[in-house]
């Protein structure tokens, strides 16, 4: 993934920061981020998180739309995955699998729209095979 520099939504500056400046000391840690940087845009507030720890981001910055759709996914694929006793590790190479991608590039938080409805429609399709 290329390191976003120019803000696709506004062209504002993005600048590498620290998660913590963002979700603030408390937050940070309870979201396992204390150590862990993040893309901003410094006009608009677009942002993406970065793989774990490194400056590596995991997709192109998001505005709060996008984001909140981001979580919504993740929540729909991390509940999926425990309801089925996947490991993560296991879950992400599904996920990569039926996206056709590579696993490198299977991270919820570097999805576009599309992706992340993709995820959930997965999801759910696969929760209806096993009631059928
Ligand atoms: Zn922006």
């Amino acid at each position: 993934m290329e390191i976003p520099s120019i803000c696709r939504y506004c062209g504002g500056v993005i600048k590498l920061v620290p998660a913590v400046s963002i979700y603030g000391a408390a937050s940070a840690k309870r979201l396992g981020l204390e150590r862990e940087h993040i893309y901003q845009c410094q006009n608009c507030n677009a942002r993406v998180g970065c793989h774990k720890g490194t400056t590596r981001p995991l997709g192109d910055v998001a505005n709060e739309v996008l984001r909140l759709k981001r979580m919504e996914t993740h929540q729909v694929f991390d509940s999926f995955w425990r309801n089925h006793n996947m490991s993560r590790t296991a879950a992400y190479r599904w996920l990569a699998k039926r996206m056709e991608l590579p696993e490198s590039k299977a991270h919820i938080g570097g999805f576009e729209m599309d992706q992340c409805q993709r995820v959930i429609d997965l999801c759910r399709q696969e929760q209806m095979k096993e009631v059928a």
